[in-house]
């Protein structure tokens, strides 16, 4: 049996679920673009099958430009009467190209070295933080207002990148009543991109009672990787991951990545066993943490000084991928003096979808310019979010305009209001 069959085999079954409806098209991002069946669920599940039964070859054009320009967002699950486990497939699909040798060296280098690695993260960070002093990120947003092109990896670039720091190990609520101890996923490159956003998560866990620890010896959860189809790098870093929690007395390991929470949720099948099951459900975004802490967050008397509008655009990974499809816009609604509602189409992507928008810049850029359409039209002085490649994504398409739009990771829309 060739590379690739023996690859499809344990998900050949699977491949069977898909009866060829086509009630997934309208929702799927990719073909709302092309209108090209070959770049929608059914046309991929396919050209998937072809391969598994050895009408393609794996490395064939058709199959690489098709199967690699899918976002994984997963809308074609939630649209699926039939159960398809889309991302199954596609991750084992991607595998496959990747054993192929279709991906190139630094393709390898960027997935199997760096992402994870701390100490070429922080040698980035160094490099990143300098760049950002020079005002260039800042200069190029408005010369360039929504990324194309070469330099869409500097458009998605925060204006400011802090230096590295070390943070404390624990971070020790102040709150008489303790309530617990939970873990954090810091990220990757989270501290990188979007420190804010484990600061916040930090200052409402601590504000609810709980200890925070930051668990330094994770490195990163390996959905990036497995996104990509490296898959023995993702199960060695699962498995790492998993240990840690295991080691440690906590009561919930917390996550306010939307892409990392669906992967870590969904380790039992990464790595075929259920031998970390008690671990995998400790697993949990800080919105459905914190949906089991309701009473206690009224009890903070969150209250914006004035009246604000803010409308939620749900991160793929959580509507999709955990099935949460309006958690945060429920917390926030906790707060006085908020009108919250839902973003138009706020169930497709923004063209994010982890390294997507550095991959495929202008069908990235292409999704982007119908979110902005429409967080334009839609007038809330708040577009929040849940995950923060799509935080980083929606800011690189506000940049430069003229309007007074904030946008926000849920989080940090409570933190702020926390005193
Ligand atoms: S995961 Fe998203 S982009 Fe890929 S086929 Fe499904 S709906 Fe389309
Ligand atoms: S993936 Fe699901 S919805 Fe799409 S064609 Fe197949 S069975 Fe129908």
């Amino acid at each position: 049996m060739s590379t690739e069959l023996n690859i499809f085999a344990p998900v050949k079954d699977k491949l069977q679920a898909c009866i060829h409806c086509g009630l997934c098209l309208d929702f799927c991002p990719t073909y709302r673009v092309t209108s090209e069946e070959m770049s929608s669920p059914r046309g991929r599940i396919y050209l998937m099958k072809a391969v598994a039964d050895g009408e393609l070859a794996i490395d064939d054009p058709l199959v690489i430009k098709h199967e690699l320009s899918c976002l994984v967002c997963r809308a074609c699950e939630t649209a699926c009467p039939s159960g398809v486990e889309f991302s199954l497939l596609m991750e084992h699909t991607r595998e496959a190209i990747l054993n192929n040798g279709s991906r190139g060296f630094i393709h390898q280098f960027i997935y199997t070295k760096v992402i994870g690695s701390k100490t070429i993260t922080k040698a980035a960070q160094i490099l990143l933080a300098l760049l950002s002093k020079t005002r260039f990120p800042i200069l190029f947003k408005k010369t360039f207002p929504i990324k194309s092109g070469l330099f869409s990896s500097i458009a998605i670039l925060p204006e400011e990148i802090p230096f590295p720091t070390t943070r404390p190990d624990v971070y020790r609520t102040s709150k008489i009543v303790r309530r617990g101890t939970v873990g954090l996923l810091v990220g990757c490159i989270g501290d990188v991109f979007t420190k804010p956003i484990n600061d916040a998560t930090i200052t409402v866990l601590n504000a609810l009672g709980y200890d925070v620890l930051t668990l330094p010896e994770i490195q990163c959860c390996g959905s990036l990787a497995a996104h990509a189809g490296y898959l023995d790098q993702t199960r060695s870093l699962a498995t790492k991951l998993l240990e840690t929690i295991e080691r440690n007395t906590i009561d919930a390991f917390i996550t306010n990545i939307a892409g990392c929470g669906a992967m870590m949720k969904d380790y039992s099948s990464l790595l075929h066993d259920n031998l970390h099951s008690e671990a995998i459900n400790k697993i949990k975004d800080i919105s459905e943490f914190l949906l089991g802490h309701i009473e206690e967050i009224k009890q903070l008397g969150l209250r914006f000084n004035k009246h604000t509008r803010i409308s939620y655009q749900a991160p793929c990974h959580l509507y999709h991928g955990q099935k949460n499809i309006d958690t945060p816009a429920q917390l926030l609604s906790l707060i006085g003096n908020a009108n919250v509602s839902l973003l138009e189409e706020n169930d497709i992507c923004c063209g994010s979808a982890g390294t997507y928008n550095l991959e495929y810049p202008e069908l990235s850029a292409t999704l982007l310019r119908r979110k902005m359409e429409l967080i334009a039209g839609n007038g809330s002085e708040i577009v929040a979010t849940a995950n923060s490649g799509c935080l980083m994504q929606l800011k690189s398409g506000l940049d430069g305009r003229q309007n007074n739009q904030q946008i926000y990771h849920f989080i940090e829309v409570i933190a702020s209001i926390i005193y």
